[in-house]
């Protein structure tokens, strides 16, 4: 995939003409068809009921774990032969049976397989990349919780997920041991948190705290929500999307207790986006949680504007409205995955007045080494002159803002009544 160069982000400043045409991103014919997904069940699982293909929990018994399993279900490539021998001791394989079925089983570049195989790839080591690339560890005051803005807090709650994201930014934690944060740790974590009364704000994340059993997160939640500064509780997870046999009606019974109780679900390309994934966002939204996407951008697997709209249009028809998309953090081993920040921005490019404005989610680059979220987009302003903004839309056009004028009101000594006195205040 041939990233946009940075040049195309530059335009020549035409003044104050306005309605005139610019052309920052040359059209290019773009395929405007995404793969349609439908689950088929590999043949390794076809004696399998239903009953237990739904079963969450039968799912994480079967998740794939080794080459063996693998070489059953798809024809590897070298590069992901040689990336899951690799695997061991470093991030992770674990692919749940039903993201397996949604594996194209002969083509590589499927973007459910370049998110889930490990590729030899990832022992390419950049000298940019991080072990922690956000700085998370050290804006750790207690074991598992991470304070970096100042009225929210991450809880990470497990090291568990049902599928193991070649790219994900807490490698260094999750997958590793398969447990979640112990009960010690998580009373440290309540002391702390009541003792912040600035902390309104709490995400749930891990890991995905949606492998964690009802009662253990309705422990947590319950918990947390007693604390009277705690206005907003969120849950991170990708389960949804990976395992969405896990949103089951007791599930969300428990959860719709905890309100104002937001979801934010890790999606990353519309195939992912089946008849089960809509069932399961429809229960998650019926139980009244707000429902938002979160997007790594990945060079190969969703870095072409077509993609991505396709994407945040499926999304916002199961009631998930997009949240963000990241730009790919600097994490040990992903240098395959990134694109250029430029990338980035043309797709916002195209998506901003191309489509719904509820479907457009915000482009952010984490700053690395824990500087939070730097939203970017486009430049839509032209030129700045004295009292007015010239400004562009999203088909190029070129219109003038004038900025304020203020009047000043003096008191006419003579009459002693008011007047107005205009004066011009430039902006
Ligand atoms: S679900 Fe999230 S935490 Fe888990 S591996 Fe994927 S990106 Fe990492």
């Amino acid at each position: 995939m041939e990233p946009a160069s940075d040049s195309n982000l530059s335009f020549p400043l035409r003044g104050t003409e306005r309605a005139s045409q610019l052309v920052l991103f040359p059209v290019q014919p773009q395929q405007e068809k995404t793969e349609e997904t439908k689950e088929v069940i590999p043949p390794l699982w076809r004696g399998v009921s239903g009953r237990e293909w739904n079963d969450w929990r039968w799912q994480l018994r079967h998740r794939i774990t080794t080459l063996e399993q693998m070489k059953e279900i798809i024809e590897l490539t070298p590069e992901e032969t040689e990336g899951i021998k690799h695997s061991k001791g470093r991030l992770a394989l674990a692919v749940t049976p039903y993201f397996a079925s949604l594996m194209d089983p002969i083509n590589p570049n499927c973007p459910i397989r370049r998110q889930a195989i490990p590729r030899i790839e990832e022992v390419h080591l950049s000298k940019n990349e991080m072990v922690d690339p956000l700085g998370e560890d050290k804006h750790s005051p207690v074991p598992g919780l991470v304070h970096r803005y100042p009225d929210r807090v991450l809880l990470l709650v497990t090291d568990q997920c049902a599928v193991y994201c070649r790219y994900c930014t807490r490698r260094r934690l999750v997958g590793s041991n398969e447990r979640s944060i112990t009960q010690g740790n998580f009373e440290e974590v309540l002391k702390y948190l009541k003792s912040h009364r600035k902390v309104r704000d709490v995400l749930l994340s891990g890991g995905d705290p949606l492998l964690l059993e009802n009662e253990r997160l309705e422990e947590m939640l319950s918990r947390l929500r007693v604390i009277p500064h705690i206005e907003l509780l969120r849950i991170g997870t990708r389960a949804p999307v990976t395992l969405p046999q896990r949103i089951t009606g007791g599930l969300v019974r428990m959860l719709k207790k905890y309100h104002p109780l937001m979801i934010s679900i890790h999606f990353t390309h519309p195939k992912e986006i089946t008849d089960q994934v809509k069932r399961a966002c429809s229960e998650l939204a019926d139980g009244g949680m707000p429902l938002g996407s979160q997007t790594v951008l990945l060079k190969g697997v969703n870095d072409k504007p077509y993609i991505m709209k396709k994407l945040v249009q499926e999304l916002l028809k199961i009631r998930v409205r997009p949240y963000y998309i990241y730009q790919c953090d600097l994490a040990m081993g992903t240098e395959h995955f990134r694109t250029s920040v430029a990338t980035g921005i043309q797709i916002m490019e195209k998506l901003r007045g191309h489509t719904t404005g509820y479907a457009v989610p915000t482009y952010v680059v984490d700053a690395p080494g824990g500087g939070g979220k730097i939203p970017l987009q486009p430049d839509y302003v032209v030129s700045r002159g004295r009292g007015k903004i010239v400004l562009r839309n999203y088909e190029g056009k070129v219109f003038e803002y004038s900025e304020p004028n203020i009047i000043e009101f003096k008191k006419a000594r003579s009459a002693g009544e008011e007047k107005a006195v205009p004066k011009k205040v430039r902006a």
